[in-house]
């Protein structure tokens, strides 16, 4: 793992060079989905302490065994694990209905619980169980959140479609505009193992890396969530 991260921090760090950033402004948030917690235990001791995992599920059973890490959950969310996944996640990344946002403000409220939320979006109409909402979900989205003070927007999350380095681009001119309408200060996570040097020149603040710092993923729990 520790030659992986090498590699991986000296591509973060030409991407930045290339664009005229510097590389502590790309936060790496390393996806644990289907690692296992031993896999997760070598990332802490090389540093990492906050982790992507895809199930709500899986997170939970690890977030269980490794209490003192915060994990961000990158994956679908159901109505139903709404409350297992404010339990046991310190972000929500996949915030995409207005729905959703409903239920996770009453939650918060319910388990006086503060957490960060990311909505994720879908500018590109893919409408593959990724999830993501349309810039056209987003009034309705920022008001139901604004009317909790427990869940605090840190940003916009995207998948674009893989090849599409244009897909970047477009999120960061929906975070300017986003930026000024609301006030708040947005943040962009994008850009996985095969695209995070153009997710980092279009402007992305945090890139979410799993086989690029993990390897292969193996391990197979259950993946019902
Ligand atoms: C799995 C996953 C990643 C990491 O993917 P890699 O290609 O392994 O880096 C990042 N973001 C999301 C939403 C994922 O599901």
């Amino acid at each position: 793992m520790i030659e992986r991260i090498r590699i991986l921090r000296d591509r973060i760090e030409q991407a930045c060079s290339k664009c005229g950033r510097s590389p502590e402004d790309v936060e790496l948030l390393p996806v644990s989905k289907r690692q296992s917690v031993d896999a997760i235990r070598e990332a802490v001791d090389l540093g990492f302490r906050s982790f992507g995992e895809n199930y709500v599920q899986e997170g939970a059973a690890k977030h269980l065994e490794l209490p003192g890490l915060c994990f961000n959950l990158i994956g679908p969310l159901q109505r139903n694990k709404a409350r297992l996944a404010l339990l046991h996640f310190a972000e929500i990344q996949t915030v995409d209905r207005v729905d959703l946002c409903g239920r996770l403000t009453r939650l918060a409220d319910e388990l006086h619980t503060e957490r960060g939320v990311w909505i994720q979006m879908d500018l590109w109409d893919e409408s593959t169980k990724a999830g993501g909402c349309p810039e056209s979900g987003l009034p309705a989205i920022f008001s139901e959140l604004a009317a909790s003070g427990l869940l605090k927007v840190h940003g916009f999350m995207a998948i674009p479609p893989p090849g599409q380095e244009a897909a970047f681009t477009e999120m960061a001119l929906l975070r300017d505009r986003w930026q000024q309408k609301t006030g708040l200060r947005l943040r962009l996570s994008m850009g996985m193992s095969g695209d995070f040097e153009a997710a980092i020149k279009a402007g992305s603040d945090q890139i979410r890396i799993g086989t690029a710092l993990f390897g292969a993923r193996v391990y197979s729990p259950s993946r019902s969530s």
